[in-house]
Parts: C-alpha cells; sequence; structure tokens
C-alpha cells in the first residue's frame, strides 16, 4: 500500500513539475463556415514540422528550435484533427481541398526549444505543448441564447421572421400546432427539420441570427432531442407532456447539454485566438454578403467582450485571451499589392466589434493569408491595360490567370453601400474562381507552400518559443 502511495505521489509530482517545466499554449482557431480553418490548421501544423518556409517565425530562423512533432492530445474525449488525412488530400497526386470543420477537434503540437546566448549553458532544452483547437465560429452565437428562456427566445424569433419568405413554410407548420397538445415526436421531428430548413435558406439569404448554432453544424448530435425542437406560438394552458413543456425541456437542454459545456470545455480555455475571415468570399459575392458578414462577425466576436453574458463572466472569472490574431483568408486570390487592402478592409469591417468588445486588454493585430497558396502571380494585359493578376490550376487541370478586381484603398467604399442595402457594387467588379491547390513538388525541409502563414504562427506562439 504504501508502495502504491509513493508510486502515486511520485507521479503527481513528475506531473506537477513536468506542468510547470512544460507550459500548454490552448490556441483556438476560429472562423464561419469555409472561412478556412481546415486548410488553416493543417498548412501550419506542416510548416511548423517543416519550417524551411518559416522565415518569419524568429525561433525557426534563429535557430531556437530543436524538434517539433505531433503528440497524443491531452483531452481523451475529444476528436483529433484529422491532419495526415487532410495534408494527403492537399499534397496528393491529384491534390484536392479537404473536409470542412464540421465540430470541434484537437491537436497537440510540442515544441522542444533551447534558450540561445549565455542562458544555453545553464538551462537545458524546454518544452512547450501547443493544443489546437479547432472550432467552428457558429457555435459562438449560441452564446445570446443562454440569456433566454424558451419562451423569450420563441416570441423573438417568430416575430423577427414572420415576414422572412424563407420562412413561410416553416411558419405556417409552427402556426398550425397547438402547443398545449401531447407532444407527438414524427410531427416534432417535422417542425424542426422545416425550422433547420429555414435556417439554412435564411444563412443562404444572408441573414446573420442563425442560432441555433447546431442546427446548421450538428456535429455528431444531429437527430438528438436536444437538436429537436423548434419555436412555436405559447398556448394558454400548458399540461405536462404537452408539445410547448417539451420544447422548453429540450431548448433548456440545448443550453445546459450543448452550449455550457462548449462554453466551459474549450472556449473558456483558450489563450491564443485566430479568427478566419473570408471577406474576399464576401465581397466575390455583393453588397449583401459584406454587410451579413459584418454583422456575424460582430455577433461572433461578442463572446469575446467582458460583460457580454453573466454566466460566461463568472466562468472566466477575469481570465482573458492573450492575443487575437484576425486573418482575411485565401489572399492568393490577389496580388500581393493588394493585400494590404483587404486587410485594411477586413479591420474596417471589424471595427465596430472590436472597439466594442476592446479584448480587455487582449493584444491584436490583422493580417491577409492565404493558408495554402495556389496561384503564382502574373502581369496580364486586358484592353490594353496591364494588370496585376495571378494564375492557378481549377479543379479539371486547366490552367488559367485570374484578375480578382480593384479592390478600394478606401474600405468605406465597399462598406457603405453594403450597411445602406445596396443590391450590387457600382463601378466595380470582382472576380473569384476555385482554385484547386497547386501540384507541387516538396523540397525536404519544407511545407507546403502559404502567404504569411510564418507571420501568423510569430504573432500567436513567437514570444513563448
Ligand atoms: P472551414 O469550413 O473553415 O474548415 O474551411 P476549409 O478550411 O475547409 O476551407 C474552405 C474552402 O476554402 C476550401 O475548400 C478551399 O476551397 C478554400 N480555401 C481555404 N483556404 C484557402 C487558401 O489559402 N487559398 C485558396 N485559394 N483557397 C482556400
Amino acid at each position: 500500500m504504501a508502495g502504491w502511495i509513493t508510486t502515486e505521489v511520485d507521479g503527481l509530482m513528475s506531473a506537477l513539475t513536468g506542468m510547470v517545466r512544460e507550459p500548454v499554449i490552448r490556441l483556438g482557431v476560429t472562423g464561419l463556415s469555409r472561412a478556412g480553418k481546415t486548410v488553416f490548421i493543417t498548412n501550419l501544423v506542416a510548416n511548423l514540422l517543416e519550417r524551411g518556409r518559416m522565415p518569419q517565425l524568429s525561433a525557426a530562423t534563429g535557430g531556437r528550435i530543436e524538434a517539433v512533432y505531433l503528440q497524443p492530445q491531452p483531452d481523451l474525449t475529444l476528436p483529433r484533427f484529422a491532419y495526415e488525412d487532410h495534408l494527403a488530400a492537399m499534397t496528393g497526386d491529384d491534390p484536392r481541398w479537404p473536409q470542412s470543420t464540421r465540430a470541434v477537434s484537437e491537436l497537440r503540437l510540442s515544441f522542444r526549444t533551447r534558450p540561445l546566448g549565455w542562458l544555453a549553458g545553464m538551462a537545458g532544452p524546454r518544452v512547450l505543448h501547443v493544443d489546437i483547437v479547432d472550432y467552428p465560429g457558429e457555435w459562438l452565437l449560441d452564446l445570446s441564447l443562454l440569456d433566454q428562456s424558451f419562451e423569450d427566445w420563441s416570441e423573438g424569433v417568430l416575430h423577427r421572421i414572420a415576414k422572412r419568405p424563407e420562412a413561410a413554410a416553416f411558419l405556417a407548420l409552427a402556426r398550425a400546432e397547438d402547443g398545449a397538445l401531447k407532444l407527438d415526436e414524427p410531427r416534432t421531428q417535422a417542425l424542426a427539420e422545416a425550422f433547420t430548413l429555414y435556417l439554412m435558406a435564411a444563412r443562404e439569404a444572408g441573414w446573420s441570427d442563425c442560432t441555433p448554432g447546431r442546427f446548421l453544424l450538428p456535429g455528431d448530435l444531429a437527430g438528438s432531442p436536444v437538436l429537436t425542437f423548434a419555436p412555436i406560438p405559447k398556448p394558454a394552458g400548458t399540461p405536462r407532456g404537452c408539445l410547448w413543456t417539451e420544447m422548453e425541456r429540450r431548448f433548456e437542454g440545448y443550453k445546459a447539454k450543448v452550449v455550457r459545456p462548449f462554453f466551459r470545455n474549450h472556449f473558456a480555455k483558450i489563450d491564443r485566438q485566430i479568427v478566419l475571415v473570408d471577406v474576399l468570399g464576401a465581397i466575390h459575392q455583393g453588397p449583401r454578403a459584406v454587410e451579413d458578414l459584418r454583422r456575424t462577425m460582430a455577433e461572433v466576436l461578442g463572446a469575446f467582450r467582458p460583460g457580454r453574458n453573466g454566466w460566461l463572466d463568472l466562468l472566466l472569472g477575469g481570465r482573458r485571451v492573450e492575443k487575437i490574431l484576425f486573418a482575411a483568408t485565401k489572399a492568393d486570390h490577389l496580388h500581393h499589392t493588394q493585400h494590404p487592402k483587404l486587410t485594411a478592409i477586413m479591420e474596417a469591417m471589424l471595427r465596430d466589434a472590436r472597439t466594442r468588445a476592446d479584448f480587455a486588454g487582449a493584444e491584436t493585430a490583422a493580417m491577409a493569408i492565404a493558408a495554402l497558396r495556389c496561384t503564382v502571380e502574373e502581369e496580364i494585359t486586358r484592353d490594353g491595360q496591364v494588370l496585376e493578376a495571378v494564375r492557378g490550376r481549377l479543379s479539371d487541370g486547366r490552367q488559367v490567370a485570374m484578375y480578382a478586381g480593384e479592390l478600394p484603398s478606401d474600405p468605406a467604399r465597399l462598406l457603405a453601400p453594403a450597411r445602406e442595402g445596396a443590391e450590387r457594387w457600382l463601378n466595380a467588379d470582382y472576380d473569384l474562381m476555385q482554385f484547386a491547390p497547386a501540384r507541387t513538388g516538396r523540397r525536404h525541409g519544407e511545407g507546403p507552400p502559404h502567404i504569411r502563414l510564418d507571420r501568423a504562427a510569430e504573432f500567436l506562439i513567437g514570444d513563448q518559443l
């Protein structure tokens, strides 16, 4: 028994000293669907493992990094980020895009570093673990549900969507329901399905208030009772077992079993965060998409704002993310001369949210990146004018040159018409192509090509290496 206790104590001590000696940074990666989270994590990891293309990561160029390796993650209940599969898809003989983020996942990357200079002789190598946590930005939208009862929420949603054409079919079903009647499971499922279809259509049409977030990205909860509810009119009486009471129970279940655990187990533990924003994609779609992205991002970033939600503030107990990087993704669609304009547009788009949140002292930065660079720069001549364009491969194998259009130097020229509800851009055309990952012969010691992943890594973890 005594021996067992000693072993346990030893184990605990070494775990404790291990914790002291081996710091862990939890790096959150988020953004709305298709923003580029999966590609970002995959290529960031590939380029941290092979650092030949990371000149701006000072620990790499300064020779402080001895080794980088993937390790089993500490959280045994979370899916592991499928790094190897994603990398194989992106860099195989027929390179293609990997499967996008559907739920939260994690990956642990460990760095063995050695101090340089006079410290080198005194201190041995040290190990830093970076736990990368990938989660859909849509899930942050659910924070607002925590303050609402089922009654408030139902009333609010039914009122807001009353005039939306996308909601017509769902509203007809919901209004025909008598919430006082006993719950009938197939009908409840039909209601929840109609509501989910409405949410999908609403998202397509550019509405940003598309919660509950898991209805759009259910992960492994698809079909479970916590996702089988919908807003309905409150009946005069609510006897036990009636539709209303059961829906209310499921709504509360969604908050308690889905929303709170996500914030408690994942969000609250993040030390550093990157928020990916597909600004170019929205500009290409037009003013409505830009305005929708602006509103949705303001809502998403609200989760980082102290005082936004009492429960979350209590949970965080004053703890906040230390650094937040905002990255405009897919910048390889533009010639590098336009990258500063893209960054400026993203900064202007997020300005309201950023100043309101102030992020409680977190250090923030913004940059344009391409997690996987698929293009090379090229000058083309169109109507006698020389344009700074890019060239890439389409999924059918054809190589094409593309000029995305000239972004304005003043972001207001895009953001103002978007806010005013313009239907299309005046005097400007923005083009985008769906490039496939390039076929690149990789040299030993180099990861796949990217734009500014090294700068992003320097900002996010460079100070700890
Ligand atoms: P997620 O939903 O945030 O995980 O998004 P993904 O990482 O799956 O990216 C969505 C899509 O955006 C990909 O399938 C690509 O088509 C495109 N994409 C992402 N990153 C890049 C990039 O760096 N360059 C280009 N050209 N396209 C990208």
